[in-house]
C-alpha cells in the first residue's frame, strides 16, 4: 500500500488545479512544495507598503464562462476571488502613433480593419484559422493514447494543416502590408517569440484565451489564486508539505513509486506528478539512465522559453499621464530584429518595454496618494554571468529613463525600488533560465508535438508550463485539468 494516491511535485497553478480536482474526486492527494508558499510564477510580494504581483499581470479566461472562472465554480470559490476586466486590455505606443488593444475580438477587428480597409478579409480570415485551431485543440482527450495519424487530418482539419507553421506563415498567406503584420503578430511577444518563431497553434492559445473570455487582473494580489486553490486542497482532505524540496522520484521496476524529499523522507505514492521544469523531473529527479534514450534525446534537443528583467517601482503621486494600466514601448516596427539580439543572449538597445502601472486598476497596491510601476524587457538568462548589482543598475536606469518620456520626473518620484532578473525567477520557481513559460512555443514543441502529460515511466504524469497546452494561467489551469483526467483514468479504468 502506497502512502497516498497521488503525490504532486510542485504547487504552480497547474499543480494546484490538478491537486484539487483530484482531491474532489476523493483521492488522497500530498502536494510538496519547495517555498513556503504555494504560487509559483503566480505569486506576490510587499515592500514599504507597495504590493507587486511578481509575474502575473493580465490573465485570460476568468471572466464568467471562461476556464479560470470554471474552475472556480467548480471549487466554489468563485464568491471568494474578484477579476477587474482590462478594456482595452492594452496600448501599443509606437514612436509616431498609439495603437489600443481591445480584448473584443470583433472591436479588434473592427479597429485594425479601420486602419487597413484593404485587409479586412485577411484580418479576418487570420482569427477564424486561430478559434478554429483553439477549438480543435480544446478538444483533444486528456490522454494521447488515441492519437491515429491516418485519422488526424479529417478529425482536426485546422490543426493538421498548421502544426508545422510558425505563425509568420499564416500572415504571410493572408495579410500584406507590414506594420498590420507587426500589430497582429504583437501578443507573440506573451510567449516571448517573434512571428517568425512561434507556431500558429501556440499562437491561437494565447490570442484565443484572451479574445474568449476577456482580460483581466485579480482584485487585490495574483497570489490571492493559488492561495484560494491551497485552501480548496485542505478542505478536500489534500495536504500541502510547504517549505520541502523534493530531490529523487523514486523508482522500482522502472516505475515510479514515490519520492525523495532533501531531508531524507521517502513517500510513496500510486501515482506521481510532476508540475516542475520537465528537464528538473527527468535529468535530476529520474537521472538520464532510466529514460528511454528516444526520449532523452528528444528533451536535450528542446529549448526553454526566454525570460525577463523587471523593474517594480513605488512612486509619489498618481499616473495620470497614462491612460490604461498596461503598455507596451516600441521603438520600431520590425518585431523580429529584437529577437536575433536576444537570441545572441544580448538585449538591444531599441528593445521594446512593457509599462504597467497596476495600481491604476488595483489601488490597494500602494499607499494614498502613491502609485506602482511595472517596467520590464525581454531577457536571456545568459546575458549575464551573475546578474550583479551593476548589471541591475544599467537596466533599470535605462528603463528609468525611457519610462520618462511617459511619466515626467519618474526618477524623483520613485520611493521603492525591487529588481527580478532571470536568476530570480530561476532561483524561485526553478525553471531553468528562468523560462517564463515552459518550453518554447515553437512549431516542434507545441500542440501535438509538446510533452504530453503521460510519460514513458509509468505512474508518472507531468502537468504545467512544460507540458500540453503550454504557459500561461489559463494554460496550466487548462494543463492541470487535463492530467487530473488523465489520472482519473487511470484510477478508474487502469488506462495510463
Ligand atoms: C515574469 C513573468 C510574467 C508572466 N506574465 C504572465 C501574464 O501576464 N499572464 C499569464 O497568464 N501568465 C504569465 N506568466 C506565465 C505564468 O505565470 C506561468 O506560465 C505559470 O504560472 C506556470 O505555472 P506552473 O503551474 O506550470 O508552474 P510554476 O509556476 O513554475 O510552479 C512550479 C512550482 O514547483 C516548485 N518546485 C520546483 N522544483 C521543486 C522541487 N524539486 N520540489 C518541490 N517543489 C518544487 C516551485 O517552487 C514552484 O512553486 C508569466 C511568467 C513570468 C515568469
Amino acid at each position: 500500500m502506497a502512502d497516498v494516491d497521488v503525490i504532486l511535485i510542485g504547487a504552480g497553478m497547474a499543480g494546484l488545479t490538478c491537486g484539487c480536482l483530484l482531491a474532489q474526486k476523493g483521492l488522497k492527494v500530498l502536494m510538496i512544495e519547495r517555498n513556503q508558499k504555494v504560487g509559483g510564477c503566480c505569486t506576490s510580494f510587499e515592500k514599504e507598503g507597495f504590493s507587486f504581483d511578481l509575474s502575473v499581470q493580465s490573465l485570460g479566461e476568468c471572466q464568467e464562462g471562461g476556464r479560470v472562472w470554471r474552475l472556480l465554480k467548480e471549487l466554489n470559490l468563485l464568491d471568494q476571488m474578484r477579476f477587474i476586466p482590462l478594456e482595452p486590455a492594452r496600448e501599443y505606443h509606437f514612436p509616431d502613433q498609439k495603437v489600443t488593444q481591445s480584448s473584443r475580438l470583433e472591436t479588434h477587428v473592427e479597429n485594425l480593419s479601420s486602419l487597413f480597409p484593404k485587409e479586412r478579409e485577411g484580418i479576418v480570415e487570420v482569427y477564424a484559422v486561430l478559434k478554429k485551431i483553439f477549438e480543435e485543440f480544446s478538444t483533444f482527450p486528456s490522454s494521447f493514447n488515441w492519437f491515429k495519424p491516418s485519422s488526424f487530418s479529417s478529425q482536426y482539419p485546422f490543426l493538421s494543416r498548421y502544426k508545422d507553421k510558425t505563425y509568420g506563415e499564416l500572415l504571410g498567406e493572408s495579410v500584406s502590408h507590414p506594420f498590420l503584420k507587426t500589430l497582429l503578430s504583437i501578443r507573440s511577444s506573451y510567449a516571448l517569440l517573434p512571428p517568425e518563431e512561434i507556431s500558429v497553434v501556440g499562437m491561437a492559445g494565447i490570442e484565443m484565451s484572451y479574445f474568449n473570455y476577456g482580460v483581466s487582473c485579480v482584485e487585490g494580489n495574483v497570489e490571492q489564486l493559488p492561495l484560494k486553490l491551497g485552501e480548496a486542497l485542505h478542505k478536500r482532505g489534500g495536504q500541502i508539505l510547504a517549505g520541502h524540496e523534493v530531490e529523487r522520484i523514486l523508482m522500482e521496476k522502472k516505475r515510479a513509486i514515490g519520492v525523495r524529499l532533501k531531508n531524507g523522507q521517502e513517500i510513496t505514492g500510486e501515482v506521481v506528478i510532476s508540475n516542475i521544469d520537465a528537464h528538473c523531473t527527468f535529468s535530476n529527479l529520474i537521472g538520464e539512465s532510466q529514460i528511454p534514450s528516444g526520449f532523452r534525446s528528444k528533451l536535450k534537443g528542446m529549448k526553454p522559453s526566454l525570460s525577463y528583467f523587471i523593474l517594480y517601482l513605488g512612486i509619489e503621486g498618481g499616473l495620470d499621464e497614462l491612460s490604461v494600466s498596461n503598455n507596451e514601448v516600441f521603438f520600431e516596427k520590425d518585431l523580429q530584429k529584437e529577437y536575433r539580439s536576444l537570441n545572441e543572449s544580448r538585449i538591444p538597445e531599441k528593445a521594446p518595454f512593457y509599462l504597467l502601472a497596476p495600481s491604476k486598476v488595483n489601488s490597494s497596491h500602494a499607499p494614498e496618494g502613491k502609485s506602482t510601476l511595472c517596467l520590464s524587457i525581454k531577457a536571456p538568462f545568459h546575458f549575464s554571468p551573475d546578474w550583479d548589482q551593476r548589471v541591475k543598475d544599467e537596466l533599470s536606469q535605462d528603463l528609468i529613463s525611457k519610462a520618462s518620456a511617459f511619466i515626467p520626473n519618474l526618477e524623483k518620484r520613485i520611493v521603492v525600488k525591487v529588481e527580478t532578473t532571470p536568476k530570480t525567477i530561476e532561483r524561485w520557481t526553478l525553471n531553468r533560465w528562468g523560462a517564463a513559460y515552459g518550453w518554447a512555443q515553437i512549431p516542434r514543441q507545441s500542440g501535438i508535438y509538446r510533452l504530453q502529460r503521460t510519460t514513458p515511466i509509468p505512474n508518472l504524469y507531468l502537468t504545467g508550463h512544460w507540458t500540453s497546452p503550454g504557459g500561461g494561467i489559463a494554460g496550466v489551469v487548462a494543463s492541470g485539468e487535463l492530467t487530473a483526467e488523465a489520472v482519473w483514468s487511470r484510477f478508474t479504468k487502469g488506462e495510463q
